[in-house]
């Protein structure tokens, strides 16, 4: 499978009142094509800094950041990689532009330049695929966090983005709008084959991605499967992270002799391993 993003010895660093601080401290990593990566980390480890990288908002101090082998650094090539890779932010008050959700969702097409016709296919066409359509004349200010996101993503569909950085998107949401966009993003990645690179401190949401990073300080400190990532709580833990609970209980059990799996992610798998242990006794 060939990468869309490579990211190759990057370093990035932040310079106030003539103090020099690294964010982002030799970091490399290849995200491949259609695959879908998770980053988690607490607030301060890097991952934003990180994020505006991969589309070339910022630039490396040093190192170098390819995507489909255009470097970031090129800014010839700058308009054909936003083309490619979008982001998708924390605050969804902050990314809609228009006052009525189709014309947000379009104005991302009209700067392609594309015909009428084919900007209002796609609108439409992404709109459905985010389950927004019906919404498609409402005014933004009337959506909840959740629908707000998920007009953004749609505004990214429509551009036909290959790669959708998403920095923290579901921070300001409560547990349905969370939901709703984990799951939109899911299916973009798996239908639609979209990358996807999902940037959060909700370790439940990793639990569908191909790999999962977690970063702290600025560098990568684990990278794995979920369920690799997932048993290793006394790590998560020593970097703020929140582990689910019920990986925390299966954790805990362990530590006071009942051997149980901790590889498990969901509630149902915990009550499965928990009731086989049982019916051993
Ligand atoms: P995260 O997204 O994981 O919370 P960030 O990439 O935002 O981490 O920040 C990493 C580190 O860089 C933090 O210590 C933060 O204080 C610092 N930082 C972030 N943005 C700036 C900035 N504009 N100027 C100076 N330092 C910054
Ligand atoms: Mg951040």
């Amino acid at each position: 499978m060939s990468n869309i993003i490579e990211i190759k010895n990057v370093t990035y660093n932040y310079t106030e009142d003539d103090i020099e601080y690294t964010a982002v401290d030799d970091v490399s990593l290849n995200i491949e094509k259609g695959s879908f990566t998770v980053i988690l980390g607490h607030n301060g480890s890097g991952k934003s800094t990180l994020a505006k990288m991969m589309n070339g908002l910022n630039k490396p101090t040093s190192g170098e950041i390819l995507v489909d082998g255009m470097s970031t650094a090129n800014e010839e090539t700058e308009l054909l990689i936003k083309r490619k890779v979008g982001m998708v932010f924390q605050n969804p008050d902050n990314q809609l532009v228009a006052s009525i959700v189709e014309e947000d969702v379009a104005f991302g097409p009209e700067n392609l330049g594309l015909e009428p016709k084919v900007i209002r296919e796609r609108v439409d066409e992404a709109l459905k695929s985010v389950g927004m359509y019906e919404f498609k004349d409402s005014t933004p200010h009337h959506l909840s966090g959740g629908q707000k996101q998920r007009i953004a993503i749609a505004g990214m569909i429509a551009m036909k983005l290959e790669c959708l950085i998403l920095d923290e998107p579901t921070a300001m949401l409560d547990p349905k709008g969370r939901a709703e966009i984990v799951n939109t993003v899911l299916r973009l990645n798996k239908e639609n084959g979209m990358t996807v690179v999902l940037i959060t401190h909700y370790m439940e949401e990793a639990e569908n991605a191909d790999r999962v990073l977690v970063m702290n300080d600025g560098k990568f400190i684990a990278d794995g499967t979920p369920k690799e990532i997932f048993k290793n709580v006394a790590l998560l833990k020593s970097v703020g992270l929140d582990v689910p609970q019920t990986t925390e209980l299966l954790y805990e059990l362990n530590n006071n002799g009942i051997k149980v799996p901790t590889d498990v992610l969901s509630i149902e798998e915990t009550a499965k391993v928990i009731g086989a242990f049982l019916e051993e006794k």
